[in-house]
């Protein structure tokens, strides 16, 4: 069965491992309006006498009804998390999201047929990951693609996938209290010689080789982060509905941070002269 456009996210546990909007994946009619239907998950669930625990936002499935209990208070904290990143307080989920958690990555791998080096993928309205000690990061990374994907109403462009990326991570290292260390080890090469923005943009870090693709996603989450803590949550937010409103990404630097920056290149030299 062929899953629409982003349905299938995987996020590994190496962050360049995070596959998003493969080009043959993508649906047909990716510029038209409609947000495809909303399925409850299409892998088999967990084994008979799994725990299952409702929230206000989501409904879990996990093995042990404590166990489902904490991610279910995991998962809601994510989820305010993200709102007050985003400053989309206003936004509003069509429903409950499902989050499966399996018990190992050999139940989850023989389940989703997912590759080796997947930790998490999104379908639907669904989240499916296993328990390790990166779940917690995993689940708010692919959290932020359902809520990004239903935000955007399905309208995904490849130009905007460093922001998607950018803020998944940037919520993966908030959930996993790893914050800026994440990408200690690539900050000299961001320092001197960062991916330029048209190739931040347009680059797809799948078909990159591992290190590019790292050095990808450090910059995107450098970008984010920097609009989000230095710009500000609410300009933020107006940053991210001018995008879902069709703006460019200049436009939408002008709307959300007035006064800051004017164009998403101001952004990015004031990025760069931070890390100096
Ligand atoms: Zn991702």
């Amino acid at each position: 069965m062929r899953r629409g456009a982003l349905v299938v996210l995987a996020a590994a546990a190496a962050l360049s491992a995070c596959v998003p909007y493969p080009a043959d994946q993508l649906p047909a009619d990716q510029q038209g309006s409609s947000l495809p239907s909303l399925v409850s998950g299409v892998f088999p669930g967990l084994d008979p006498g799994a725990a299952s625990q409702q929230s206000l936002h989501f409904q879990i499935s996990a093995y042990g009804p404590d166990f489902a209990s904490q991610v279910a208070a995991m998962a809601e904290q994510d989820y305010s998390r993200i709102m007050t990143d985003t400053g989309l307080y206003s936004f509003q989920p069509s429903g409950l999201y499902q989050i499966v958690v399996y018990g190992a990555q050999d139940e989850y791998q023989k389940k989703t047929g997912q590759p080796q080096w997947s930790a998490g993928v999104t379908t639907g309205n669904a989240i499916y990951v296993y328990q390790s000690a990166e779940m917690p990061g995993v689940l708010a990374h692919e959290m932020t693609h359902l809520i990004w994907y239903e935000f955007m109403n399905g309208n995904l462009s490849d130009q905007q996938r460093w922001v998607n990326e950018g803020l998944a991570v940037y919520e993966q290292s908030q959930a996993s209290n790893r914050g800026q260390e994440m990408f200690t080890l690539l900050l000299p090469t961001l320092r001197s010689a960062p991916i330029p923005l048209d190739q931040l943009e347009n680059m797809a870090p799948n078909t990159e080789n591992g290190y590019q693709a790292s050095l990808w996603y450090a910059e995107a989450e450098g970008l984010v982060r920097f609009m989000i803590e230095r710009g500000g949550r609410i300009g933020f937010a107006q940053f991210l509905t001018s995008i879902r409103d069709g703006k460019t990404f200049d436009q939408a630097v002008a709307s959300g941070f007035p006064g800051s920056w004017r164009t998403l290149d101001d952004v990015y030299q004031d990025w760069k002269r931070s890390l100096q």
